[in-house]
């Protein structure tokens, strides 16, 4: 069959979501996510047969390591070889496929309170940036609903799908929801940190119907279940988000053990530059980069990394600036009044504190303000630096770094950012229009943005990936997405 897909165009909608400044809104999220404050959730395979019982390991807080959010039974060997065995692609018809995924997204809503009390507590994210994770989640099940059963091409087998901790449901959700689409099986492997959300989440798939088999989670670390996953020829594909290095290891280990061809779907970091130039509107320009730099404390792949300021408006632009940051409140999560929330862990932290001490010791932090003494939060901060060439890698927190360049150098800051080796967002503020087009047409990267922020792509009107070391394409929440999860069309040989 082949119909048109729905997309972009009318009869397709995202989420409605919460608005947040609407006090009905907030008193339902209020009265919805308050009896999971204190709650202990539970996570541990969710595989087709029965798991063996096994040691379990507590998961707390970042905001507050004291709040034990609950406990995770990490899958054994055992289980991953259960699982592998069990795991068979989902063979239902493309509407049935599209039916249960949309009674899915529909029963995220129904779970916003739990949900939102879950992703605060243990993904340390603020309320503005829970919902934007509902809302993602929700969004990438309907718009692959809707894709998948545009097609009736054939699956690939059974994907491992490895997600991050940062988006603990939509990148978790928006992975296994395209493998399911296309009719694959799926092993869903959650990152290390974020069990629980991930627990939640196949149990809300399962309910709406898809076959146990078919999708299968096995929580634990990346060097037992992960490289079980991307090393075990039964797996037909691998989708990945997280780090350009596991992304090398992932690629090294699928092919010494796959067949060649087998996919890899790999969503990696990123070191995404700004441009600000001196026809600016500072207001707007500073707003856009506090969301860009700081919101989820900065642990996005699209985030902010290094910001350049043309050198006509620089000193009042940064002081502007660091009079913005001064007033970001950082605290726990919960609280409506926080910007900033925590780092996911304390290993994090001790990579930033090097980092930020070099600055220091070289005189050229420019700014930092205080953060909770528990907890693992880190004060947005701000360094100079001469240029892109100086952040040896990504930076995956709350600190931005800044440049100043000169009209005539336009060109050699683009040059220099292209020549990262990175590819992901970019963002650009500046009201002239040539410039605007001369900046898109010589840079290299998946997403860029014209005087808005650079964060927070929207499922099926901005999909999302990078190139380069950024990753393998192709975007997510776009409309060659599913491709790759379909089995290609085998050639016909001597003809
Ligand atoms: N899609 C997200 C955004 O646009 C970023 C995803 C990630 O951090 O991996 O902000």
């Amino acid at each position: 069959i082949a119909r048109a897909p729905a997309l972009f165009g009318p009869g397709r909608r995202n989420s409605r979501g919460w608005d947040l400044a609407h006090a009905p809104d907030l008193a339902e999220i209020e009265a919805a996510r308050a009896p999971h404050r204190g709650a202990r959730w539970q996570a541990g395979p969710l595989i087709a047969g029965d798991a063996a019982p096994g040691p379990a390991c507590g998961v707390v807080n970042p905001a507050d390591p004291g709040d034990v959010v609950g406990q995770v039974r990490p899958a054994s060997d055992a289980d991953v070889d259960a699982a592998l065995a069990a795991a068979r692609p989902w063979d239902a018809p493309v509407d049935d496929r599209a039916a249960v995924l949309r009674r899915a997204a529909d029963l995220y809503e129904d779970h916003f309170g739990k949900i939102f009390a879950l992703v605060a507590r243990e993904a340390g994210k603020t309320l503005a940036d829970a919902v934007g994770e509902l809302r993602e989640a929700v969004d990438f099940l309907r718009f692959y609903a809707d894709e998948g059963a545009a097609s009736d091409a054939p699956a690939r087998g059974v994907f491992a799908c490895i997600s991050p901790w940062n988006f603990p449901l939509a990148i978790f959700t928006g992975q296994i929801a395209a493998a399911l689409a296309a009719g694959n099986g799926v092993l869903a492997k959650p990152a290390e940190q974020t069990p629980l959300i991930a627990h939640l989440a196949v149990t809300l798939l399962h309910r709406a119907g898809v076959p146990r088999a078919c999708l299968q989670l096995l929580p634990g670390d990346g060097a037992t279940v992960g490289a079980r996953l991307t090393s075990d020829a039964r797996v037909g594909g691998v989708a990945f988000t997280g780090s350009t290095e596991t992304a090398r290891l992932i690629r090294a280990a699928m092919a010494d053990h796959m067949p060649p061809g087998t996919p890899l779907i790999a969503e990696t970091g990123g070191l995404n530059a700004m441009i600000v130039d001196s026809t600016a509107l500072p207001e707007q320009a500073v707003a856009d980069i506090l969301a860009s730099s700081f919101q989820s404390a900065g642990q996005r792949c699209s985030a902010l990394r290094c910001l350049y300021v043309q050198e006509d408006i620089a000193e009042s632009f940064l002081t502007m600036l660091q009079g913005a940051m001064a007033e970001l409140r950082l605290g726990d999560p919960w609280d409506l009044s926080t910007d900033v929330g925590p780092l996911i862990e304390a290993a994090a932290k001790d990579d930033f504190t090097a980092h930020i001490d070099r600055a220091r010791t070289a005189g050229r932090l420019l700014w930092q303000g205080d953060a909770p003494p528990a907890g693992h939060f880190l004060s947005p901060t701000l360094i100079r630096v001469d240029g892109i060439a100086a952040l040896e890698r990504e930076i995956f927190g709350p600190v931005l770094h800044v440049a100043t360049f000169r009209a005539e150098e336009i060109d050699s800051v683009i040059d220099a950012i292209n020549s990262s080796g990175y590819g992901l967002t970019f963002g650009l503020h500046s009201r002239i229009d040539d410039r605007v087009q001369h900046v898109a047409e010589r840079l290299h990267v998946g997403n860029l943005y014209v005087n808005r922020n650079q964060i927070g792509a929207i499922v099926g009107s901005q999909p999302f990936g990078g190139e380069g070391l950024s990753g393998t394409g192709p975007k997510a929440g776009g409309p060659h997405y599913l491709a790759r999860f379909r089995a290609r069309p085998v050639a016909p040989v001597n003809e």
